[in-house]
């Protein structure tokens, strides 16, 4: 959001005395901890595609945001995302004094020289957030080729002959944060607001944000499913990740799922203009059924099964059910086949593995579970239902 978040000022000035100035050399690569909960990681689906972790929204110091293009570089290379957006404002540019210069483009080029130099799996996204007050709000446009053509217009303008000029590069348009600024029309029956309903009808928004840093909005959330909207989530990170995420307390990066064939920032852009994402906020996922079953499906597993003896109950299997995705998964069981050694519900961890006994289970072989996934979901207020196998 365009308020800076200044909690994590001195910190970042203790690392901004380290990296513009060139005085002392960055370290080659930044160091990530072995089973750190911060990294963003989902095994591929079963068909195959790759699960890809995307900030679409990040700030530096070339808008309102609190550190040099760098940082961003190394707090993307931590939290493992496959490609994260350079989106300064272009109307908002409060250390124009300190920062000089008017190449919209350069902190795309810083980051892309420190992607290289460290040999990073991080792709920088070049983008700009263009910023209107009421009643249009923010909008991002990814994936531009010179952010620099794109007009520079009054806070109060209509946003349109910028947006249009973005798209002539091939961007893809995301509403930013439409709970928080400009608002939704609450209580309406659609609550996408006029303007922004032209638009779409105009051809100029493919993404919306429903969740935004630490916020979520339920009401972004059902109009992305209804206006067949890429659902996106997004750090919008002003200061520094860890301290406006709380990740040294257990979160991660708010941020978007990709399904995508390979990690190519083409196949990126492609996949998000199919409407293959998933938004990732506290550790729960929000998008389309068929994007949350594919990625789902293919973190929680059956590992193993076998049979075992009971003095008590008929035909037990033992069943492993394991998770290889970096967030847990909570899971409430089918009533007709609740397990002996759970309750209805059950957490699979991160990374892990939870063994559940089963009874009157005749097929070994052919025997599944069925679950809702208690952090999936498919709609405001509906869980994402899945047959483990
Ligand atoms: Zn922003
Ligand atoms: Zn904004």
């Amino acid at each position: 959001m365009l308020k800076a978040q200044l909690v994590a000022s001195i910190a970042v000035a203790l690392l901004m005395a380290a990296a513009p100035a060139g005085a002392q050399s960055p370290p080659e690569r930044t160091s990530t901890r072995a089973h750190d909960t911060r990294a963003i990681e989902f095994p591929a689906t079963a068909a195959g595609d790759r699960v890809l972790a995307v900030d679409t929204h990040t700030h530096t110091l070339f808008s309102d945001g609190l550190v040099w293009p760098t940082i961003r570089l190394w707090e993307a290379e931590q939290d493992h995302l496959a490609a994260y957006a350079l989106t300064d404002h272009l109307e908002a540019r409060p250390h124009k004094g300190d920062v000089l210069g008017d190449d919209r483009n350069r902190p795309y080029a810083i980051a892309t020289a420190e992607a290289a130099r460290i040999k990073s799996r991080v792709q920088p996204i070049n983008g700009a957030e263009i910023t209107r007050e009421l009643p249009w709000g923010h909008f991002n446009v990814l994936f531009v080729t010179d952010v620099n053509a794109i007009p520079v217009g009054d806070l109060k303008s209509d946003p349109r002959p910028a947006l249009r000029a973005a798209r002539g590069q091939g961007a893809v348009i995301i509403w930013n944060h439409p709970w928080a600024y400009p608002g939704l029309d609450r209580g309406a029956g659609d609550p996408m607001p006029a303007g922004h309903r032209a638009l779409l009808a105009d051809g100029l928004m493919d993404a919306v944000e429903i969740a935004n840093s630490a916020q979520y909005s339920s009401e972004a959330f059902d109009m992305a499913l209804k206006h067949g909207l890429a659902v996106v989530g997004a750090s919008d990170v002003h200061g520094l990740i860890d301290s406006d995420l709380q990740i040294p307390e257990g979160q991660h990066r708010t941020t978007t799922l990709v399904l995508a064939p390979d990690t190519s920032i083409a196949a990126i852009r492609d996949a998000v203009l199919r409407k293959r994402t998933a938004a990732l906020f506290r550790q729960a996922l929000y998008g389309r059924e068929r994007e949350l079953s594919e990625i789902v499906g293919g973190a929680l597993r059956i590992a193993g099964r076998r049979r075992v003896e009971s003095f008590l109950t008929r035909d037990v299997v033992e069943l492993e059910v394991r998770n290889d995705a970096s967030i847990p998964f909570h899971l409430r069981f089918d009533p007709a086949a609740i397990p002996l050694t759970a309750s209805r519900l059950a957490v699979v961890p991160a990374r892990g593995k939870l063994v559940i006994q089963v009874a009157n289970v005749s097929d070994l072989d052919a025997f599944t579970v069925k679950a809702e996934v208690l952090n999936a979901f498919v709609e405001p207020g509906r869980n994402l239902a899945l047959t483990l196998r």
